[in-house]
């Protein structure tokens, strides 16, 4: 046994503290540029944690759409004010912008002749013939279970808990929900891929690595702010935008499920929530953007990827289908947004808002919001836990709640491309 372990000196804990410096000193070195690396700096121009964008890639749409068309979705589907960030002529249009020079004007289609948008989704009048049994055939879908799990639930307050019954984590339950959902989509030939497949975050940030971008935005605000922003960047932009580019970059599907579970407000105390007689049902399509958002330059350059693939034409039809069999399977209400509200309504539990991952994702976007989790009859479905078929729970014979999220979006999906794809 060395010496310095008997009887310690101070030479020996000196020593001691300067390897631990050094080592600590290290690793600040060695993770410090990369992570810092990734995090753009603020710019009031840009939403939060966005970057300049690559304006050249417009041009790919040049003779996608005519002016009439471009008009049409702008003010219909996606700007919930007048325009004024897009400089339209009949020639094209150009997006207005003071961090960059020189953007390309998009030209319109002048004539009946269309130019095919580039994209990496195909509509479903664009894939094979499938078999009738198997409707959902080569079909690329990503489902994307909506919040993390486990412990992180807490932060993201998507957490509640009653007594010591089990907590009520959204993160986990569209992640059960997803784990039920994806083997019956595979039996009836899609190729599917789940966003996130644990209850970790995608993103390898976290809030402290946010914490200067944070006090930058809040400059001079109280400590407590600067954290409570920081985790905010880390939960909801940094780990969005990380599962983005899993979307864009390597699934490439051709549509997105969006996972989530709603919930009414239920008070400041997650160990005492406020239960709700309240239960309903809505999708949320992309579109009806906030003048503030439509103020940051990165989001009309993303709108205008939107625009141009036709994003909305394949994403409404399949939220048609995808609704008329929530309603069906679920007996739930449709939702009402309450005036006021930024959203525009499209359809029987249909409403158009600017999500970051509805945006970010460029491919048509299923984004769905059934069941009210603290209201009463949906908590004591969540106490019943996921089961085979049918049991009494809460006064009626039901399937489990994730069993009937599961079956009614295979109904809707059954539904859409059944009628839409001619058999083989
Ligand atoms: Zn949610």
């Amino acid at each position: 046994m060395p010496s310095c372990l008997r009887k310690p000196s101070i030479l020996c804990s000196l020593g001691a503290v300067l390897i631990i410096g050094s080592i600590y000193l290290w690793l600040q070195i060695s993770q410090g540029p990369e992570i810092h690396s990734t995090i753009p700096d603020p710019d009031p121009r840009l939403a939060n944690l966005g970057t300049t964008p690559e304006w050249n890639t417009l041009t790919q749409y040049n003779g996608v759409l005519s002016l009439d068309e471009f008009e049409t979705a702008l003010h219909d589907i996606y700007l919930l004010g007048p325009n004024l960030h897009f400089d339209i002529n009949s020639e094209g249009v150009k997006v207005t912008s003071t961090i960059s020079q020189d953007i390309p004007r998009v030209t319109f289609a002048q004539g009946p002749a269309r130019s095919q948008p580039p994209r990496y989704w195909r509509p479903a009048c664009e894939l094979p013939p499938a078999p009738e049994d198997r409707p959902l055939d080569g079909l690329r879908i990503a489902i994307d279970p909506g919040h993390i799990g486990g412990d992180w639930a807490r932060m993201e307050e998507r957490w509640y808990q009653i007594a010591d019954t089990d907590p009520v984590t959204e993160g986990d339950m569209t992640l059960l929900t997803a784990e039920l959902l994806a083997p019956e989509l595979e039996s009836l030939g899609a190729l599917v891929t789940l966003v996130r497949s644990t209850p970790d975050p995608v993103t390898n940030l976290r809030p402290d690595d946010l914490r200067f971008y944070a006090r930058r935005l809040l400059s001079g605000a109280p400590e407590a702010k600067i954290l409570s922003l920081s985790q905010r960047l880390f939960y909801r932009t940094a780990e969005i935008r990380a599962r983005a580019s899993l979307v864009n970059n390597t699934i490439r599907p051709d549509i997105v499920l969006c996972l989530h579970f709603n919930a009414e407000r239920w008070g400041p105390i997650p160990t005492m929530p406020e239960l709700s007689p309240r239960n309903h049902f809505h999708m949320i399509l992309h579109g009806a953007y906030l003048d503030s958002e439509i103020a940051h330059e990165d989001e009309r350059f993303e709108l205008m990827h939107k625009i141009f693939q036709r994003t909305h034409e394949e994403e409404a039809a399949l939220a048609k289908a995808l609704a008329t069999s929530f309603l069906a399977a679920t007996g739930l209400p449709a939702y009402l947004y309450s005036i006021g509200r930024p959203a525009k309504r499209l359809g029987p539990a249909l409403w158009a808002r600017n999500l970051l991952a509805n945006r970010l994702y460029q491919c048509p976007v299923l984004f769905f919001e059934p069941y009210v989790m603290n209201n009463k009859e949906v908590y004591q479905r969540i106490q019943e836990g996921d089961y085979e078929g049918m049991r009494e729970v809460a006064g009626s014979i039901r399937k489990s709640i994730y069993r009937e999220y599961r079956d009614a979006i295979l109904a809707g999906l059954t539904t859409y491309y059944g009628s839409q794809r001619t058999p083989h």
